[in-house]
């Protein structure tokens, strides 16, 4: 067993670490032997904060504004379009930014770094300012402490996405911009933490669950410095500078979920005991207790990992032939309703049942007396590879590669539009990075990764289990589950697909 576990850790952190880290710090110059010492060691031993330029760039008071700052400027550029610019999604760059760039670019970055998209987030931007306004500001209330309402507003933004085609539409695409920032504004402006990020926000809730499997983490160099420190100025923050926003102890932490990259643990920790540590992208995947064992958490996983699928769903034909039988069977015309009810299922019924159908055999399977919410805890972390690479192949593969050139001649006509002639006349043909040819087999074999690890990370868990290990057949159930997104989601990449946000077929 302990063969087959290791083997595992060659094969994926040598996948992953070859893209990530071999990039940035030239390829091969980690061997396997010291990235398995990264994976042990429980001091982190690559601090990305200690790293020569980026480490000292983070650290800096002002690091995260001047990111924050860019993105704002981007984001400006893309307001004054949507208003004022040509209406065509394909040509405008609010749609194409927001739909094919953006979302591509999350999901590297998630893949190759972490929640980037968080820690330059020009939407928070607005927090110092609503602290000041607020004062003291309240508590957000306790109901509403955990994932339920980040989990309907994750459902509310997808499904409205498909009925009003946010993707076709600039004007829209930018009135959810401003109503991001109103909505972050009035949230910190009422209450002192930041339950805009770790309770509402859909990007934040999407982001923080992907960045479960992300390669870096937050952590602390020396436990014996936290135990004799006094301030805990990591979470409180000081005079000076702000502590956590969305609350974290930073000797705690165990998982991305809910960081927002903001380092402002970092850079308020007194004794420089925070650390930005390269780990294993699958420790959580496979580590037990690394999640709370809460129910909200783990079926926002297996919603995120079903609304993958559903996701794509949403742009193949077979959805018009759904959308126009439930037309018929209800006698209604009102696409609103048919897809509320067409995404209601995918996204929350099918996640939701199945989820505890597979969670409650598995437990049967094992001889378990345990409540179900623990089952369904003990392996639904496992899950989260596969689903990320289904949201990868969709995002970062179909429609970033297929499309990501065709910012050059937006901004040409951008410029145009504006009379300078600067930058030449637009090529429309300009678009895919890859031939359009390799984009199934680029889908086929992410997918075909995100399940290797999640067949892996289900062994490990497995083994794993407090009080004696689960057997194979425990396993099962949740292996049949895998192979179900894994088969639904290849099955829906093969067919047709719209290239939204894209000129070929925008
Ligand atoms: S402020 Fe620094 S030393 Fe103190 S508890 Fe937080 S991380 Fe540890
Ligand atoms: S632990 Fe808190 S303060 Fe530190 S980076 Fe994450 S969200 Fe920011």
């Amino acid at each position: 067993m302990p063969q087959r576990e290791e083997a595992g850790n060659w094969v994926l952190l040598g996948f992953v670490w070859f893209f990530n880290f071999g990039l940035l710090t030239g390829i091969g110059r980690l061997t396997i032997q010291r990235m398995k010492q990264i994976v042990s060691r429980p001091v982190p031993r690559y601090d990305v904060l200690r790293f020569p330029v980026i480490g000292r760039f983070l650290r800096w008071r002002w690091g995260r504004l001047v990111m924050q700052g860019l993105m704002l400027g981007i984001t400006a550029v893309m307001l004054y379009d949507g208003f004022t610019g040509r209406q065509l999604a394909p040509t405008n760059l609010s749609t194409v930014i927001t739909w094919v760039h953006f979302r591509g670019l999350v999901m590297l970055a998630l893949l190759l770094f972490g929640n980037l998209f968080c820690m330059s987030c020009p939407f928070t931007l607005p927090r110092t300012l609503a602290q000041r306004v607020s004062g003291s500001g309240r508590r957000w209330p306790k109901a509403l402490r955990n994932k339920w309402l980040a989990v309907g507003v994750l459902f509310f933004y997808l499904w409205l996405y498909e009925w009003l085609d946010l993707w076709a539409s600039p004007l829209l695409t930018v009135w959810i911009i401003l109503a991001y920032f109103v909505a972050s504004f009035v949230l910190e402006a009422i209450f002192k933490e930041s339950p805009f990020c770790k309770y509402v926000c859909p990007l934040g809730t999407f982001n923080f669950t992907s960045a479960t499997i992300s390669p870096t983490q937050i952590t602390i160099r020396s436990a014996d410095t936290c135990h004799t420190c006094v301030g805990k100025e990591c979470v409180n923050g000081s005079e000076k500078v702000l502590g956590c926003g969305t609350e974290l102890f930073a000797p705690q932490i165990t998982s991305n979920m809910d960081c927002v990259f903001c380092l402002d643990c970092a850079r308020a920790c007194p004794h420089d005991n925070v650390a930005l540590a390269l780990r294993n992208p699958l420790r959580e995947a496979t580590t037990m207790g690394a999640w709370p064992r809460r129910w909200d958490l783990n079926l926002l996983v297996l919603i995120y990992a079903f609304a993958s699928v559903g996701n794509a769903f949403g742009m193949v034909p077979p959805i018009y032939a759904l959308e126009n039988q439930l037309s018929i069977c209800l006698n209604t015309e009102d696409e609103g309703l048919i897809l509320f009810i067409i995404f209601g299922v995918i996204f929350v019924l099918l996640p939701v049942g199945l989820g505890t159908l597979t969670a409650w055999l598995s437990r049967t399977l094992a001889k378990r007396q345990e409540p179900l919410r623990l089952s369904l805890a003990r392996y639904t972390p496992a899950v989260m590879p596969l689903a990320f690479a289904i949201w990868f192949a969709h995002f970062a593969g179909f429609h970033f590669l297929s499309s990501a050139g065709s910012i050059v001649p937006v901004f040409q006509g951008f410029m145009l539009d504006h009379r300078i002639s600067l930058f030449g006349q637009p090529d429309w043909t300009m678009g895919p990075l890859l031939p359009l040819a390799w984009l199934d087999p680029f889908e086929l074999v992410v997918v075909l990764v995100g399940f290797a690890a999640s067949f892996y990370a289900i062994g490990v868990r497995a083994r794993r289990a407090e009080s004696k290990p689960d057997g194979f057949a425990a396993q099962l159930p949740w292996l049949a589950l895998l192979l179900l997104l894994a088969g639904v989601a290849m099955f829906v990449f093969y067919l047709p697909m719209e290239m939204r946000g894209s000129v070929f077929a925008g």
